[in-house]
């Protein structure tokens, strides 16, 4: 790493890249750049490790079978395998009314659908990859200060403990999850709706068998999904109102239990058990900028999803992938990663899948959301028809795949530096 005397006497040495935020997106991101040899810092708000990073909590991720891809691809699926339960079919239904549709990996020619993961799982894998890679640097705990950005690179205040230390690099990344603060620094706007609901997540045990089938059960209050997860156990994503969130939460373990089965109905026999609950508020967020000069952002600090669809992380995946690439690709060519053409073409590669899958899941908490008949007949209708139509049938399987539009080189199952 190339060494730079800074004003005030610090001096440290300048990596390529320098991301703020280890949650589940960033840590992706400065994996794939290390492995690669992209000098790589990562500041972390918390340590680093399973049971402290909020963003590795037990919120159970459907990755698509296009992160599945990403994660081979950096090597790290043989160590994720042995605690992601496939998914082999996705049931979507209409509570009280006809609708239904599913989708079989038969169908779609592949060994899953997708998997899922708790997001602890996937955070202490990273968190391993990362301390085995000579080109990364985690300063965790740390929290990013003041930063500048000029021709020759950016510079920023790190404060590690109470100590504030100057760093520099080609281009800063911001990981930084939904309430970004660089972002909010740079004055980037964004559209924003609050669902006025609350996610309520927690582990389930029932008497019936999973198959490996994910449940999508649309409800007056909410969405809510029940994916298959290993050891026989279910991951319940249950949305309700945010007027309801405190009294759900509030219930003793039957009484829950009770609500939920009235809501899911029997598929999979009685509800026995649940585990701990937790409780997200729901929001859409898109920044109305994803690059600027030695800058770009990731994951939710660009967009943050309803999880209705469990596209959030899938999306900010796909976003590592293609700026990873992005960044290697400049590399090899000699051009500066920080570049302003160099980051557009990142933008533009994102713009679309970005736009598709975010207008996807809005639309599905839109039109579900709607219980005036008309409307909830024709989304039956719709459903049956999507189950019984082939082409409607593909198109939905790629996006939840996330196999829609052009892929990066690491979820087509190539090496970031592959031609
Ligand atoms: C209930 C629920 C279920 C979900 N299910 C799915 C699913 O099935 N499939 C799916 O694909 N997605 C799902 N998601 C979405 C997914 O969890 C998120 O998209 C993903 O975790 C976002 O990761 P991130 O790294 O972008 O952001 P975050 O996890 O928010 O990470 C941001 C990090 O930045 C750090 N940070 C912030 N500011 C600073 C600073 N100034 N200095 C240093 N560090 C800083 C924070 O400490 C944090 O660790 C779900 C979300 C919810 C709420």
């Amino acid at each position: 790493m190339p060494v730079r005397s800074l004003p005030g006497g610090a001096v440290h040495s300048e990596t390529d890249v320098l991301i703020v935020g280890g949650g589940l997106v960033g840590a992706s991101l400065a994996c794939a750049l290390a492995q690669a040899g992209v000098s790589t810092r990562v500041v972390e708000m918390s340590p680093l490790d399973g049971d402290r990073q909020p963003g590795y909590d037990e919120r159970s991720i459907a990755l698509a079978q296009g992160s599945q891809r990403i994660f081979a691809g950096l090597s790290l699926w043989s160590a994720l395998e042995p605690d992601a339960c496939p998914i082999h079919t996705i049931h979507v239904s209409d509570r009280g009314h006809f609708g239904f549709t599913r989708l079989r990996r038969e169908q779609e020619g592949v060994p899953a659908l997708g998997y899922v993961a708790t997001a602890r799982v996937l955070g202490k894998v990273l968190a391993q990859a990362l301390q085995q890679l000579d080109s990364v640097e985690v300063l965790a705990p740390a929290q990013l200060g003041a930063f500048s950005v000029d021709n020759e690179g950016v510079s920023a205040d790190i404060n590690c403990q109470g100590e504030i230390q100057r760093y520099t690099a080609s281009l800063l990344v911001a990981a930084d999850g939904a309430q970004s603060g660089i972002r909010e620094r740079l004055g980037i706007e964004t559209t924003r709706r609050d669902y006025a609901q609350t996610a309520i997540i927690a582990n389930v045990s029932t008497d019936k068998p999973h198959n490996h089938v994910a449940y999508e059960r649309f409800t007056a209050s909410g969405p809510l999904a029940l994916l298959p997860m290993t050891e026989g156990r279910s991951s319940l994503v249950w949305t309700v109102r945010a007027d309801q969130g405190e009294e759900v939460m509030a219930l003793d373990d039957a009484e829950f239990l009770e609500r939920l089965q009235e809501r899911f109905g029997y598929r999979l026999g009685r509800f026995t058990r649940v585990g701990r609950r937790n409780a997200f508020p729901l929001q859409l967020l898109q920044a109305a900028e994803s690059v600027r000069p030695r800058l770009a952002l990731i994951g939710n600090a660009v967009h943050t999803l309803h999880p209705v669809a469990g596209q959030g992380f899938n999306l900010g995946l796909r976003d590592v992938a293609a700026l990873a690439e992005v960044i290697l690709d400049a590399r090899r060519r000699g051009q500066d990663i920080g570049a302003a053409g160099v980051l557009q073409a990142y933008a533009r590669w994102r713009q679309g899948d970005q736009r598709r899958v975010t207008l996807f899941t809005d639309s599905m908490v839109r039109l579900f959301g709607q219980s005036l008949p008309p409307v909830a007949w024709l989304r039956d209708a719709g459903m049956l028809a999507l189950d019984v139509c082939p082409p409607a049938k593909r198109w939905f399987g790629r996006m939840t795949m996330g196999r829609a539009g052009r892929l990066p080189r690491l979820a087509r199952g190539l090496s970031p530096v592959d031609d």
